[in-house]
């Protein structure tokens, strides 16, 4: 746990009490003028390509299968990265086109970016979770125990991430921020649901920041929850999905860079949408996994993005308070366990006993895989991450990161008891919204890490009888690190939360 109220070097500081104390000082030293210029709430935004290059060898597309190689470029990939400061303190946010990246590779670009940025300064990597982009976990490479991971280019794109947050930072100029959100039913019409309860997290938040000398966008931010992935699994060309278009969109309507972040996704994809996107071009409805798809559905997601805006809410943000923790959650999943000995994460999923780094294997036969090594690690390490924009000591603005993919009904409540769930009597773990204080609840999913999904205990259902007595197995848990991990993620965030 790392948290800290000082006026010290270290990063994670409450900036509004820094500023007070600091301000009591210097009214003596009489030099009060330039420390309340540097108090104002400043912006930045930077961007660059991360696609990778595709000639001479294959590269392998991250999120349906194995063996889905990339055959072209429809649309770039992107880092987007937003610096906020305020006084000494600087917050760096930067969404990442990428189906995730795993914490040890945050670390990497954490250590990279302060190598060329005044201590002080927090940086947040989420990933959008595009599935048409390369194999950064490695889970989809040519066979199941083939990591996708090309090396090369993970240590390419880590250092990259850096860079353009860095130049966030050094972009940073007076700024003011409007603050806005949507709940328009076409949000949740958008999102399919296709396991039991049928929960969504709708709500679409949106932050822009303005330059306060040219009146110009510098950044507008939005936050929305549903799989990138309308193009499907049969297309191979890298794209960022929907985003793109969202992106697109807004930067065309009102300039600066746009960002997006994915929230509560786990379960949520435009796959199986409740409304039919029509194509006003050709008046018939735009087909499932077509790249109008994708487009009308991406600027359908901008227009109202766009449309929140006009009623936005200027804030006049004078502090942050940036709380981090980092906690270890139990790894029960046996695929994960035989893809890391086998190393198909490339080494950047460590596993861990007792907080220390466990690296042993054993050999084991399993009914499925046959005699492989097996990581006998107990955890896996990830952070939490808990953001305040405050306006006179009060929060106006919040920033949560989750380390995967979250289960809609742990962010708004509606966790069921069904039949058939291997936890009947598990605890029902702690609403996300319920413990958010503000209007303006920014949810990054895949943020600074991928766990995979977070599933509610009560709804664990790996042995039969299935769910709601279904006659197939639910699909969920093969692609989450155990039953334990969304309240040990959840409490972490409470108790940040919490704390004053
Ligand atoms: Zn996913």
């Amino acid at each position: 746990m790392i948290l800290q109220e000082s006026c010290g070097l270290d990063v994670y500081i409450d900036v509004g009490a820094c500023v007070r104390r600091s301000v009591a000082i210097t009214l003596f030293l009489i030099t009060i003028a330039p420390l309340l210029a540097a108090a104002e709430f400043r912006a930045g935004a930077a961007q660059s390509v991360i696609t990778p290059e595709l000639n001479g060898h294959a590269v392998y597309l991250a999120g349906f299968g194995h063996n889905r190689i990339a055959t072209g470029v429809h649309d770039d990939l992107y880092a987007r990265c937003l610096a906020l400061g305020i006084a000494r303190q600087t917050l760096v946010v930067c969404s990442v086109d990428l189906i995730g990246l795993f914490y040890d590779d945050v670390l990497t670009i954490r250590r990279a970016f302060q190598q060329t940025t005044p201590a002080g300064s927090v940086l947040i990597v989420a990933s959008t979770h595009t599935h048409a982009g390369p194999d950064t976990l490695g889970l989809y490479g040519p066979k199941p125990l083939e990591s996708g991971i090309d090396r090369k280019y993970l240590d390419w794109v880590d250092l990259h991430i850096a860079t353009t947050a860095a130049d966030a930072v050094r972009a940073m100029q007076p700024a003011r921020l409007d603050l806005a959100r949507d709940d328009h039913p076409l949000l949740a019409m958008l999102q399919g649901v296709d396991r039991p309860p049928i929960v969504k997290d709708p709500f679409l938040y949106v932050m822009r920041l303005v330059a306060r000398s040219t009146g110009q966008t510098i950044a507008t931010v939005v936050n929305w929850s549903d799989h990138p992935e309308v193009l499907g699994r049969k297309n191979t060309e890298i794209t960022a999905d929907y985003p793109h278009w969202v992106r697109a969109y807004l930067e065309k309507q009102m300039g600066g860079t746009a960002l997006f972040f994915s929230g509560s996704i786990g379960k949520v994809s435009p796959l199986g949408d409740q409304v039919a996107l029509l194509d006003p071009e050709t008046g018939k409805i735009a087909e499932d996994g077509s790249w109008r798809k994708a487009e009308l559905f991406g600027s359908k997601i901008g227009r109202l993005a766009e449309r929140a805006l006009k009623s936005a809410e200027a804030v006049n943000v004078d502090s942050l308070s940036i709380r981090t923790d980092t906690v270890f959650v139990p790894m029960y999943n046996p695929n994960f366990r035989v893809a890391e000995a086998a190393g198909v994460f490339a080494g950047r999923k460590p596993f861990y006993t007792n907080g220390n780094p466990d690296p042993a294997a054993e050999t084991r036969d399993l009914p499925e895989l046959g005699r492989v090594k097996y990581a006998t690690g107990h955890d896996i390490e990830t952070e939490v991450d808990y953001v305040q924009l405050r306006s006179d000591g009060v929060p106006v603005a919040e920033i949560v990161t989750v380390p995967g993919e979250i289960y809609p009904e742990l962010v708004n409540g509606g966790v069921a008891r069904y039949a058939g769930a291997d936890y009947p009597e598990a605890p029902i773990e702690p609403v996300l919204r319920e413990q958010l204080k503000t209007k303006y609840q920014f949810i990054f999913g895949l943020g600074n890490d991928e766990i995979g999904y977070l599933i509610p205990k009560a709804e664990w259902d790996e042995k039969p009888s299935w769910l709601k007595n279904a006659a197939e197995p639910w699909y969920g848990e093969v692609n989450s690190v155990g039953p334990d991990a969304a309240v040990v993620v959840l409490r972490a965030l409470v108790a940040l939360i919490s704390r004053q």
